[in-house]
């Protein structure tokens, strides 16, 4: 795979190795909290006011991927919006739908119904 592929989070270290310059988890962190800067507490989904919270709540703050991992969705700003418990719970059963780019709009439906959301602007 081409080093411009992984993009900067990786190194060349010989003809065919490279090396992460980064921790999984500390891109994940450095992903997350831009996200954040870009989505507020107002979650993506239903516009409702999201809480920084340890336990499991309906409101909840929580980061989703809009292509999952499971289907080789990478943690990059454009695919990753926060959201709240209660979407992301209906998301995860597929009673909503998401698409799109988080960094530009995303799509969201449920049965017949389609609302869009633009990013946010500062
Ligand atoms: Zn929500």
């Amino acid at each position: 795979m081409a080093l411009w592929m992984l993009g900067p989070d990786y190194e060349s270290i010989g003809d065919r190795r490279l090396k992460r310059t980064k921790t999984r988890k500390q891109h994940e962190r450095e992903v997350y909290a831009l996200v954040d800067k870009r989505d507020g507490m107002t979650c993506r989904c239903c516009s409702g006011r999201m809480t920084k919270s340890l336990t499991i709540e309906p409101r909840r703050r929580e980061h989703h991927h809009v292509v999952p991992r499971s289907a080789g969705g990478v943690t990059e700003t454009w695919n990753i919006v926060a959201i709240c418990f209660g979407c992301h719970e209906q998301i995860t059963r597929h009673q909503i739908e998401c698409s799109g780019n988080a960094d530009d709009e995303l799509r969201f439906t449920r049965g017949a119904e389609l609302w869009r959301s633009p990013a946010p602007t500062e």
